[in-house]
């Protein structure tokens, strides 16, 4: 018998999802009490591309920050394949660390300016090495030239640094780093943000391509609705902690239903000249 708590990947249509949150909040204390996170309940199956929007404070980092574990919540339950990662101890979430990984909108300030594009990327290789004991060096200078080929850098960029590359082959470079130990899940907060618009679109497509070649499940967070229907097949749209719509991109941008999501959607020139 299969314990129901780790279902099998391969099945098809696997009705176990990846992420389970329910009724997730996260308080910040101080003199001004913020709830950032306010009671947010989301399911993230494989494969799915869900997109994340929402004003600036919107409590959208947040919430993916404790999907992460990079944040601890207030209240409420994330599990990922059944298993619960509140109150895990670091040393214990290893099986998170190596199934997500993560971009953030500014690869200047998350790519070490002192260390080798080669070294950056193969650092979560050798962070599993330290967790598992498993793998040997020698799959990490593979791993790191099919990753560099992927992202579509040359591959001298190992001997580089980063401050020899452009804003958007920078972020290739954290892509690259994030897909290194073959993650199944890829959440990238505001990875295009930093960009200039004419490199965005690259950037977008190359995480579609990525997304489908690797088979990821994603979880995509912007407060560009644009950006955010270029990649994702579902949308989640976040006000002041809560989310208060979801559903397919198509039902969500095509028919909203909250006048919230209406002005969102109202204050993008483009959608107005589309049916
Ligand atoms: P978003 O990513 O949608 O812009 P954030 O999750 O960063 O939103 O922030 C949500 C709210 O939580 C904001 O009001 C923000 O000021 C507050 N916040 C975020 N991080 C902290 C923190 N470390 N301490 C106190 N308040 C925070
Ligand atoms: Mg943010």
């Amino acid at each position: 018998m299969s314990d129901p708590s780790t279902p099998d990947p391969s099945t098809p249509d696997d009705p176990a999802p990846v992420y389970a949150v329910r009724d997730l909040t996260r308080v910040y204390p101080g003199s001004r009490t913020v709830v950032a996170v306010d009671n947010v309940s989301l399911t993230v199956r494989r494969g799915q591309r869900l997109g994340i929007v929402g004003e600036s404070g919107s409590g959208k980092s947040t919430l993916i920050r404790m999907l992460a574990a990079l944040d601890r919540p207030t209240a409420g339950d994330i599990r990922l394949h059944g298993r619960s990662i509140i109150g895990v101890p670091e040393r214990r979430l290893g099986f998170l660390r190596s199934a997500v990984q993560l971009v953030f909108q500014d690869p200047r300030s998350s790519l070490d300016p002192r260390m080798r594009v080669g070294d950056i990327i193969t650092e979560p290789l050798r962070s599993r090495m330290m967790r598992h004991r498993s793998d040997v060096p020698d799959d990490h200078a593979a791993r790191l030239t099919e990753v560099l080929e992927a992202v579509g850098l040359p591959a001298d960029s190992a001997r580089r640094f980063p401050h020899e590359f452009s804003g958007g082959q920078r972020q290739r470079i954290a892509i690259a780093r994030a897909l290194a130990p073959r993650p199944e899940v890829l959440i990238a907060d505001e990875p295009v943000s930093a960009l200039d618009v004419s490199v965005r679109a690259q950037v977008l497509n190359l995480l579609n391509d990525l997304v489908d070649r690797m088979g990821l499940t994603m979880i995509f967070v912007s407060h560009d609705l644009l950006v955010v229907r270029h990649v994702c097949d579902s949308v989640a749209v976040m006000r002041g902690g809560r989310i208060v719509e979801a559903g397919t991109t198509e039902q969500v941008y095509q028919r909203p239903q909250e006048p919230y999501t209406q002005a969102l959607l109202a204050a993008i020139p483009t959608i107005r000249f589309e049916r």
